[in-house]
């Protein structure tokens, strides 16, 4: 257990997250290695570096892109994208923080994790970084002839021009900034576009010795893998430094004595009926933590004041008419003195000083009043429910242990702390009675002068002011460049383009470690499904291991629904949780579903049903209790699905404002799933209704609701009411429980007990015919990136396809669209999406600053799938997909999963035909995709999001391509 570079610092169980933790210390350069053994099969590495920015160039963050472009042992462009194309893994990333550059892996297959590994190790002690690459990814001018206007390009550069365009980011940066204006966290780690281009490549590359080295590096591996081996990989690379006194130390933001202000403005229009795009948000610079017992009391505190539409502070602010939506929060623990942040967003910024005064007045209030027993039993529950739990979802188990205790080892703390929570839970729940948290309110917030109260306004000039300031600024560089200089920018671009566009020398790319075709497992990995019916209703069981506890999904199917009633279900399904029931108001609902629950949530499923006979489409809601409290959980589905106060207009009238704020908020982050959804709209019944339910049709539904709630009040209830009436009913529902063994036949009598309760009726499905045709369109946003998309529906283009499509488009949306949209392109990203089940296709960017160009890489891409294919490439891009097949699934998940399949026609048979077909791509296999994309390319509509200007330029270019229109 041990190896002799290493000195063993520290040896004890953490029996709440059934691991042996040791922490390391290397000898030699005093790297530090949190190494946890567990029989978790989803095994974790990650090397994180503290690396505090002193301004807002963005160095930490370009560093972090740059690493992972070549390195010593690893010599060709983007060893990251070869391990993204052709690897097992079930985590693969790297995140730039206030602070620090987290790298981490996982993977469930140890040859795999292996070279996960030794690449990662390799890209962040000895990456090659050259001036090439800093350019590439940081900033660099263009010209694209010696007579054209000079230009910035970069990845990062547009990135956070993306970034910068989101409201809800500005003043994310605003707020922190002002709250720790003497430390690092008073600079933007990410970057602000506006001071980018004074990085140079010099500061750059000093940024990286001076922070990636091993005496500054917190390494943590986590899982079944073993634990001697760790060490010996580590050591490999580390003996190879010397120590170094690193000086990454975070400071502390010295306290203030007085509250300040600050504002700011983001590029947006102002909505001429009412000014409600502003934001006000209260923050508060808090002390560190001094153990886990604080820890664990910031979370409750927050869960107690703002974490449930139920607790007193957010319905405070959701109540007051004062905003749409609820920001900040709570206390964020991510930084070394902790942020606690309340707020509203859709607000009118002349209001800051009542919004300020309704979070001061309304926390004085409830530090006097006190929280109520059920309140804090509910906080209880819901924590206690969840730490031991520890459901991850689809994040490796081993992540989240590593960013607990990097939470307190990056700043000299104990990194085994984090990780434990028993003695804190139950020195909590003594305390917790005893006015505990009343105390914390004052001493965290109220006694608190180190605050900001931090206001946003949306500027309509800004994006114009700022693009000419931009354009300003260059013109004045371009006008003191000489013939010569122009000259050299000129080669250097055209260099640059060489050089994204040539290729990696085969025996370069062969020193990626890769597994082979046999290393992977032929068969579908299956779920244990036992179909009966339980009170008269289909009912699905999975026999699964859960620890204790039973995941329930009821399900209701839409089909009953007039289509008119789909744009409603969002609302309708938050509704059913969020109003009440006809015994008891929505606080009392909220603190029973916590105090006897581990949570329910409602949410809605749609595919294309596998044989091509229509669309699957359900409304779920789903739950998870001990086996003492299954039946309670059974009796709130019961009361919320027929007996939710739908009457509760000023509920409803809050819901919808949250909604509609949270699409608006949607629209720039998010930007390529809305561009997705509407073209897909136009080709399945599936994505109408997708769109009519998230997408731009459903926005614009928002607001007109929003307007009914006020003006027809009794229309909007009559159709809540309808939707209930006809959606609850035993003849078109279905249950699934995952439980152990043990607890199935108990749970079945209770099962039986509540369908027996619900009504009874035979409704026909609704005729769901519509006419919405696909367009080619341009749906404007204040933003300066846009989202472009084209795409078809293959099957209705005449093409059949196997399931070994998905190798060639991993290959392609890899190789050739990563090229020509992000590297060349200076997207942030751009890819193709297939659905084989629709037969939908379609191509989408993410933050582009071009349109036109990324149209025209679109229609390149069936040239690019015929060129020649590597061996290495073919097989690279099986094992990828087949790593995304294998992704693991939490027990609850995995259940769901398979009653999913199951309703959506995908047989056991299906997925093993399809993974042959997978493991046995050929290149006729890409050749048959690249007809299917030129198809897209001559019939396939183009749906852009994108500013204004953009938008203009592209149909003055090409006039009569996109039918404008603005998007909210
Ligand atoms: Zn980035």
């Amino acid at each position: 257990m041990s190896h002799p570079a290493f000195e063993l610092v520290r040896d004890e169980t953490i029996a709440e997250i059934n691991s042996q933790a040791r922490l390391y210390r290397h000898r030699k350069t005093g790297a530090e290695v949190l190494s946890l053994v567990n029989d978790d099969e989803n095994k974790v590495f990650g090397i994180t570096f503290k690396t505090p920015p002193e301004d807002s160039t963005g160095i930490a963050h370009i560093l972090e892109h740059s690493v992972l472009c070549g390195s010593r042992k690893y010599p060709v462009k983007k060893p990251f994208v070869e391990l993204l194309k052709g690897s097992m893994h079930t985590f693969l990333n790297a995140m730039t923080f206030p602070d620090k550059t987290a790298y981490p892996v996982a993977s469930q297959n140890l040859k795999d994790f292996y070279n996960l590994v030794d690449v990662y190790l390799d890209a962040v002690l000895f990456p090659l970084i050259s001036e090439d690459t800093f350019e590439q990814e940081g900033w660099h001018y263009e010209l694209e002839s010696l007579d054209a206007p000079l230009v910035y390009k970069g990845v990062v550069f547009n990135e956070m021009k993306g970034v910068y365009s989101s409201p809800d980011s500005v003043m994310h940066t605003l707020s922190q900034n002002a709250l720790y204006p003497d430390i690092t966290y008073g600079k933007s780690s990410g970057g602000d576009p506006k001071v980018i281009p004074e990085l140079t490549y010099e500061q750059f590359k000093r940024f990286h010795q001076t922070y990636y080295h091993p005496s500054n590096a917190r390494v943590v591996f986590a899982g079944d893998d073993a634990p001697d081996k760790r060490l010996e990989i580590l050591d490999g690379y580390f003996s190879q430094f010397e120590r170094n006194a690193v000086d990454a130390e975070v400071k502390l933001q010295p306290r203030w004595n007085a509250p300040r202000q600050v504002s700011g403005t983001y590029a947006g229009t102002i909505d001429d009926e009412k000014r409600r795009d502003g934001m006000v948000s209260v923050n508060w610079m808090l002390d560190p933590p001094e153990n886990r017992d604080e820890m664990l009391s910031h979370g409750m505190l927050s869960y107690l004041l703002a974490g449930n539409p139920a607790a007193p502070l957010r319905k405070k602010l959701t109540e007051s008419g004062l905003g749409e939506g609820m920001i900040g929060g709570g206390i964020a623990s991510h930084l070394r003195q902790p942020m606690g942040s309340f707020g509203l967003k859709g607000a009118d910024p002349a209001d800051a000083g009542k919004i300020e005064n309704l979070v001061l007045d309304g926390l004085a209030e409830i530090a006097e009043t006190g929280f109520s027993a059920e309140q804090i039993e509910a906080a209880i529950n819901t924590f206690e429910f969840n730490l031991r739990e520890q459901n991850t979802g689809a994040y490796p188990r081993g992540m989240s242990y590593m960013f607990n205790a990097l939470g307190t080892w990056l700043h000299g703390g104990d990194p085994l702390a984090p990780l434990r929570f028993e003695t804190a839970l139950a020195a909590l729940k003594d305390k917790a009675g005893q006015g505990h948290f009343e105390k914390e309110i004052r001493r965290l917030f109220l006694d608190n002068p180190h605050r900001v109260t931090a206001t946003l306004e949306a500027d309509p000039e800004q994006g114009a002011r700022e693009a000419k300031a931009e354009a300003d600024k260059l013109a004045h560089v371009r006008a003191e460049l000489s013939e010569a200089d122009r000259r050299a920018v000129l080669e250097r671009t055209e260099r640059l383009k060489a050089l994204q566009e040539s290729v990696d020398k085969p025996e370069d790319l062969a020193k990626i470690p890769t597994l082979t075709l046999a290393d992977l497992d032929r068969d579908i990995r299956t779920v244990p499904t036992e179909e009966s019916r339980v009170g008269g209703v289909r009912t699905l069981y999975h026999d699964l291991p859960t620890l204790g506890i039973l995941y329930l999904d009821v399900g209701f199917d839409l089909h009953v629904l007039d289509k008119d009633l789909l744009p409603y279900l969002p609302l309708f399904g938050r509704a059913l949780l969020q109003t009440g029931t006809g015994k008891e108001d929505f606080v009392s609902l909220t603190q029973r579903i916590g105090r006897t629950t581990g949570g329910i949530a409602q949410h809605r499923a749609l595919a294309t049903r596998q044989d091509g006979t229509g669309t699957a489409a359900w409304f779920f809601l789903s739950g998870k209790a001990v086996p003492d409290r299954f039946g309670d959980m059974l009796g709130i589905f019961n009361d919320v699905l027929l007996d939710a106060r739908l009457d509760n207009r000023e509920r409803f009238r809050q819901m919808a404002l949250e909604e509609k704020a949270g699409f608006e908020a949607r629209l720039v982050p998010s930007g390529n799933a809305i561009v997705d959804t509407r073209i897909k709209a136009g080709l399945t019944e599936a994505g109408w209704i997708a769109e009519q339910m998230s997408g731009v049709s459903y926005g614009l539904f928002l607001k007109d609701l929003v307007k009914r709630i006020d003006s027809d009040w009794e229309g909007v209830e009559a159709t809540l009411r309808r939707i209930r009436d006809r959606l609850f009913n035993r003849g078109r529902m279905v249950i699934n429980l995952t439980a152990d063994g043990a607890l199935w036949p108990r749970a079945r009598g209770e099962l039986a007990g509540f369908a027996g309760g619900l009504p009874d009726a035979a409704h026909a499905d609704a005729d769901w015919r519509h006419d919405f045709a696909p367009k080619n369109e341009g749906l404007v946003i204040p933003a300066q990136v846009n989202y472009v998309g084209k795409g078809a529906n293959l099957k209705a283009l005449g093409f059949a396809l196997s399931a070994a499509s998905a190798v060639a488009l991993r290959l392609l949306n890899t190789t050739y669209l990563w090229d020509k949209v992000r590297v060349q392109g200076g997207a942030y990203g751009g890819s193709s999406r297939f659905d084989l089940s629709s037969g939908n296709f379609a191509f989408l960017s993410y933050r582009d600053p071009n349109l036109l160009k990324t149209l025209d890489a679109y229609d390149g891409a069936a040239k690019a799938l015929r060129a020649e294919i590597g061996e290495t490439d073919l097989v690279r891009s099986v094992i990828g997909v087949v790593g995304d097949l294998d992704r693991p699934e939490f027990v609850d998940a995995k259940g769901y999963s398979a009653m999913w399949r199951i309703l959506n026609g995908t047989t056991d048979k299906l997925r093993q035909q399809r993974r042959d077909e997978i493991l046995g791509t050929s290149r006729a296999d890409f050749l048959a995709l690249a007809e299917a994309i030129e198809a897209v390319a001559a019939e396939g509509h183009v749906v852009v999001l994108g500013g204004e200007a953009a938008t203009n330029a592209a149909n003055e270019q090409r006039p009569g391509l996109l039918a404008v229109s603005k998007a909210v």
